[in-house]
């Protein structure tokens, strides 16, 4: 039997191939899942449906996570299709240029409030959301990065949004267990995406992960995509509220 035999997944964030939210779905269609994929927009619909078609997504729907009324039609969708959700995955973050780019100290009450709007509390929407349809338990992740908890040349912002990511999932992580609904957050080291692209400097950063990490190795989707099958899945069902860390071990060098 496959880890993930039958089960029900909601993906959320495949911007195209390179994103971390594709090597999940993957991952979890590979281990039996039916998963259910979101796109953010029309010029995003393009890239994201040749990949739903690849793993037979039964649903591929428009989600901005700023509108309400998509967020709920998204669900409706699920719960009229599956009557339950057994896995939900959040992979979306987004910060304004300017503020992204700035100093911290600098950074705009507007920008602030959008860059947690979107990369966080829409994870708590989205959770809300997954509850009441994940009432024989489920598991929620969410992808966070290790600046949360240092301080990474040109993360800036993102930083602190990610510190308050990983504190949402261990709220919502102490809410909602004793339902079996357990969330987690995934943290890989630096990968090669569009999300990424915006960031200065990121190839330095890529260069340095890859050269200080114990395996010098750089993280892959695909192994983001093992992690969070296995979170997913039965054998993960004591697991909650944690922070894996996916990077080779860069995390552990000085
Ligand atoms: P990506 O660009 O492939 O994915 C980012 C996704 O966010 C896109 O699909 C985009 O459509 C979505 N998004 C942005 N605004 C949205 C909105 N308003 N509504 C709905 N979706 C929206 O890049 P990625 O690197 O795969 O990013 C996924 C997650 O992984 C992000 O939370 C990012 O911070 C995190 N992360 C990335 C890295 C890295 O190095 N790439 C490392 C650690 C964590």
């Amino acid at each position: 039997m496959q880890m993930l035999s039958g089960m029900k997944a909601l993906v959320v964030g495949v911007a195209n191939e390179h994103s971390i939210a594709w090597g999940c779905a993957q991952a979890f269609h590979a281990a039996g899942a039916e998963v259910a994929l979101t796109y953010l927009n029309d010029k995003a619909r393009a890239w994201v449906e040749p990949l739903a078609q690849r793993i037979g997504a039964p649903l591929l729907l428009p989600l901005d996570v700023s509108d309400d009324a998509q967020m709920d039609a998204v669900f409706a969708e699920v719960a009229r299709t599956w009557g339950r959700l057994d896995v939900l995955l959040h992979s979306i973050a987004f910060c304004p240029k300017d503020d992204l780019h700035g100093r911290v100290v600098d950074c705009s009450r507007e920008g602030f409030a959008q860059a947690m709007d979107i990369s966080v509390h829409s994870f708590m929407r989205m959770v809300k959301r997954a509850e009441p349809l994940m009432s024989q338990g489920g598991s929620c992740m969410t992808v966070t990065y290790y600046g949360s908890t240092r301080v990474v040349d040109q993360y800036n912002v993102m930083g602190p949004v990610k510190a308050a990511l990983e504190a949402v999932t261990r709220e919502l992580a102490t809410e909602l267990g004793a339902q079996g609904i357990r969330v987690n957050a995934l943290s890989p080291g630096p990968l090669k995406t569009r999300a990424a692209s915006g960031i200065d400097h990121f190839d330095e950063l890529m260069h340095l992960a890859a050269e200080r990490a114990p395996t010098h190795q750089l993280t892959t989707i695909e192994e983001v995509g093992a992690y969070a099958t296995f979170l997913a899945s039965p054998g993960a069902r004591n697991v909650t509220g944690t922070v894996p860390i996916i990077d080779g071990g860069f995390h552990i060098t000085s």
